[in-house]
């Protein structure tokens, strides 16, 4: 049985960008327009030997009403069927509430969960990712999922729960 890894997130913070990385191939749909990505989208992973599915999940609108509530129900469905999570945010925007609800539904699944600090493109932003200690979800792994940095450090740290 190939374990499931789920990928939460609100929209724009780079999920589908850091699928594609996961993938080594660009699959899943990136969009400069937020809200882009349809529901859930599975696909057939490997790191290190070891295949995994890997979902995406998007596809609200971010400037409809409730978009917090969509986020937070899309999330429910994505980690019931997870083994794991890979929650993303964006490091260059911070917590928001729709983070905070994101991490609600995390804490009470009791699903072992990786948290990235995406967006963070150089050494410079590094600073950004430690503010997210304070999230309690354990050590932020710093990743560009544009560029790659930190991609491999992230990718070991998610074979480790999954
Ligand atoms: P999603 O809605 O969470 O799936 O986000 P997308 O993967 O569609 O990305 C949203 C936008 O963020 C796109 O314009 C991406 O190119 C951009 N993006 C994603 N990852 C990074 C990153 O590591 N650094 C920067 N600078 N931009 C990123
Ligand atoms: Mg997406």
């Amino acid at each position: 049985v190939v374990p499931v890894l789920a990928v939460v997130g609100r929209p724009n913070v780079g999920k589908s960008t850091l699928v594609n990385r996961i993938l080594g191939r660009r699959e899943a749909v990136v969009e400069d327009i937020p809200g882009v990505t349809r529901d859930r989208v599975s696909y057939d992973a490997e790191w290190n030997g070891r295949a995994f599915t890997v979902v995406d999940t998007g596809g609200w609108d971010p400037d409809a009403r409730g978009m917090a509530a969509m986020i937070k129900a899309q999330a429910e469905i994505a980690v019931g069927l997870a083994d794991a999570v890979l929650f993303v945010v964006d490091s260059t925007v911070g917590i928001t509430d729709a983070d905070e609800a994101v991490v609600r539904v995390l804490r009470k699944s009791g699903k072992p969960v990786v948290l990235a600090a995406n967006k963070v493109d150089d050494e410079r932003a590094e600073a950004e990712a430690y503010g997210l200690w304070n999230l309690g979800l354990g050590e932020p792994f710093s990743v560009s999922a544009l560029h790659g940095r930190g991609s491999g450090d992230l990718l070991d740290a998610v074979l480790s729960v999954l």
